[in-house]
């Protein structure tokens, strides 16, 4: 299969579906990281354009220790909205990945580039497979099942499936580390240590499916993006 994560920010996937990533890729799956956004607000002391690169940087490092391909940005930080130019951007995105399943934010997550990403990656992944919809790139050809991911801490998010990420946890966790900008922006600015969070939550998620470790996925349910296989590892 065909895996797209598309997330909002540079160190979105690793934290909210890292382990399962790893696992799809273990498994000899095609994994395809996409962020959104460039990531080059999340930081003080610094310019935006030395932060976009160094994201950008984290980023690959990130994604090729699961040898998974990293597509995006197409905006800034707070410059993603619901737009007509940033839609076509995102099918260019499912175009050129042809995923047979998508992994996105949840629609409630905790603030407007993850939100909008959400949107974003709904309206696009049936857009995408419109062939009058002209963008740089043909088609895809099915429209593909969705996965939401965990909001931030869990809040709000209920889950309908899991992956047992157990074996996967220190992958997820290496992943992460490999985002060294954000360790303080995150435990100054967001009054949360990363790693801590990432045990937390994949523990609490695990202790809910009868796991040590798990991350936890909401199907989107709606026609068209229902299988009878389970698409998730
Ligand atoms: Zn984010």
């Amino acid at each position: 299969m065909r895996v797209l994560a598309v997330g909002a920010h540079p160190d979105d996937l690793e934290l909210y579906c890292g382990g399962t990533l790893a696992k799809y890729a273990d498994n000899s799956h095609e994994v395809i990281m996409a962020h959104l956004c460039s990531g080059n607000k999340g930081g003080t002391n610094i310019t935006p354009e030395e932060l976009a690169q160094t994201r950008g940087n984290e980023a690959k490092a990130a994604a090729k220790l699961i040898a998974a391909e990293v597509l995006g940005p197409i905006a800034g930080d707070l410059d993603l909205y619901p737009t007509e130019q940033m839609r076509i951007k995102t099918v260019d995105i499912i175009r050129q990945a042809k995923p047979d399943v998508i992994f996105t934010h949840s629609p409630n997550d905790y603030m407007a580039d993850h939100v909008i990403t959400s949107q974003l990656v709904f309206d696009a992944s049936f857009s995408a497979t419109v062939p009058l919809y002209k963008t740089s790139l043909p088609a895809h050809e099915d429209i593909t099942p969705v996965f939401y991911m965990d909001t931030v801490a869990g809040v709000g998010f209920e889950p309908t499936d899991y992956v047992d990420i157990t074996d996967y946890i220190e992958t997820k966790k290496r992943m992460f580390l490999c985002h060294r900008s954000q360790f303080q922006w995150l435990e100054g600015h967001h009054k949360f240590e990363p790693i801590s969070m990432l045990e937390t939550v994949a523990k609490f998620r695990g202790l809910q499916c009868g796991v040590t470790y798990a991350e936890a996925f909401r199907k989107l349910n709606s026609w068209g993006r229902l299988r009878t296989e389970r698409l998730l590892p």
